[in-house]
């Protein structure tokens, strides 16, 4: 399959050549022609699918065949998404396959001062990015007109419900006209964001690329049993393997992520933080000094990881298990992106055993075990009801380590 197939026009054809794309991935393959047929959509992805691709260039081309009104642009294409970073990187793309293109685009999004957005709207443009609050309330000052949209995308709906802008998408939704084509994206299908799919698609084409499972699947993934105060010292001898190049590092709180690069920098590693605590403009800083190499290390919260784009990420460290265990998935899935190995290490000490159980069955298999840990837990819990001991020669029994092979079979 090539995107010659997909009855793409040449100036686009021409922009994902110079991206250096060579085929569509399986949501692009899937949901290209059917959105430039003017249907309905009902994506189930996640990001590292490609599935930005997948909405924005047949978003560019339909736009493109439409004749544009005389007199100043009119917003004809709104995309609504959870995060800023998420809405710069998806208006990189936007402007990466629509460079050859004559239609406008701007993105707005909260925590920085909304002059230059309003100027950028004033000029007028044909498609807005924008993440729900800094919508409403530029819609509330009268800076935003959203009668002339006719594309309607909504990225990761499961994700505007967990950080409680559910209601803000839908008094949007409540203002565009509905007589208009909508692509809704989401990586899980809770029933509330079920029922709002039911309610803002008509008759809407189901596309589902990698189910959370097989996503698992594709990334080489190690489990280490780990007691709290050696995390440190076991990420430090992880990191001492120089073919990681870089590794995104998980924490559940921004606290703890700012402890990980604390002891990084100490070790001589040069690490970063972002989170929620830190100002946009550091959170990107880092983010860059990241992806061009200048920082081994990007230690990172969930909230604050959501959406961030980094090709070519060899390794992810679970620093802290999350304790949602499709965080775990979201995480991992950061890396062994377009086409690459990914490996994922997972640090559990003894309080995350329950959240490595919702884990593994999540996933449908446990973690592998790595062999080799120079730090095994000491701290005990109680074993699960079906550990059989299985003692290997020279292991300290009841370390969390040797003789836990039962886990690694447990469903
Ligand atoms: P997304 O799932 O939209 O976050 O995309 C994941 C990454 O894959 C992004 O860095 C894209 O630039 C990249 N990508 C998207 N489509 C393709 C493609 N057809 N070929 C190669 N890379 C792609």
């Amino acid at each position: 399959m090539s995107f010659e197939n997909l009855k793409l026009i040449e100036p686009i054809l021409q922009a994902l050549q110079s991206e250096g794309y060579t085929s569509p991935t399986p949501i692009q393959a899937k949901s290209i022609p059917l959105i430039l047929e003017k249907k309905d959509l009902l994506g189930c992805a996640q990001t590292g699918t490609g599935k930005t691709a997948a909405f924005a260039i047949p978003v560019l081309q339909l736009l493109n065949e439409e004749p544009q009104s005389s007199g100043q642009r009119k917003i004809r294409a709104l995309v609504l998404t959870p995060t800023r970073e998420l809405a710069i990187q998806i208006s990189d793309s936007f402007a990466a396959y629509g460079k050859n293109l004559n239609l406008k685009q701007i993105v707005i999004f909260g925590g920085v001062s909304q002059s230059s957005q309003v100027n950028a709207l004033r000029s007028g443009v044909d498609i807005l990015i924008a993440t729900p609050g800094r919508l409403l309330d530029l819609m509330s000052q009268g800076f935003v007109r959203l009668e002339n949209i006719k594309l309607f995308v909504l990225d990761e709906a499961d994700r505007m419900l967990d950080m409680g802008f559910i209601n803000d998408v839908k008094k949007v939704i409540a203002k565009i006209p509905e007589k208009r084509q909508t692509l809704f994206f989401s990586a899980t299908m809770p029933p509330e964001i079920q029922r709002l799919a039911n309610t803002i698609l008509v008759n809407p084409t189901k596309v589902e690329v990698t189910p959370v499972s097989s996503t698992a699947e594709k990334i080489t993934q190690g489990l280490y049993y780990v007691d709290k105060p050696q995390k440190k010292h076991l990420l430090m001898h992880i990191l001492k393997d120089q073919a990681i190049l870089s590794a995104l590092v998980f924490t559940r709180t921004k606290h703890g992520a700012d402890k990980v690069v604390k002891d990084l920098n100490s070790a001589g590693v040069k690490a970063e933080a972002i989170h929620g605590n830190k100002s946009q403009n550091a959170r990107q800083r880092a983010l860059s000094n990241f992806k061009d190499g200048s920082i081994r290390v990007l230690v990172a919260t969930d909230i604050a990881a959501r959406g961030i784009d980094i090709d070519e990420l060899s390794h992810v460290v679970n620093y802290e298990l999350p304790n949602v265990p499709e965080t775990y998935v979201h995480r991992i899935g950061r890396t062994g992106r377009a086409g690459l190995s990914g490996v994922a290490y997972s640090f559990c000490d003894a309080e995350e055993r329950p959240y490595l159980k919702d884990i593994n069955k999540l996933i449908g298999m446990s973690i592998p075990l790595m062999e080799e840990n120079p730090f095994p837990a000491l701290i005990e819990v109680a074993p699960p009801a079906e550990k059989k001991q299985q003692g290997r020669g020279g292991r300290p029994q009841g370390n969390g380590q040797g003789g836990r092979k039962p886990w690694q079979t447990r469903r």
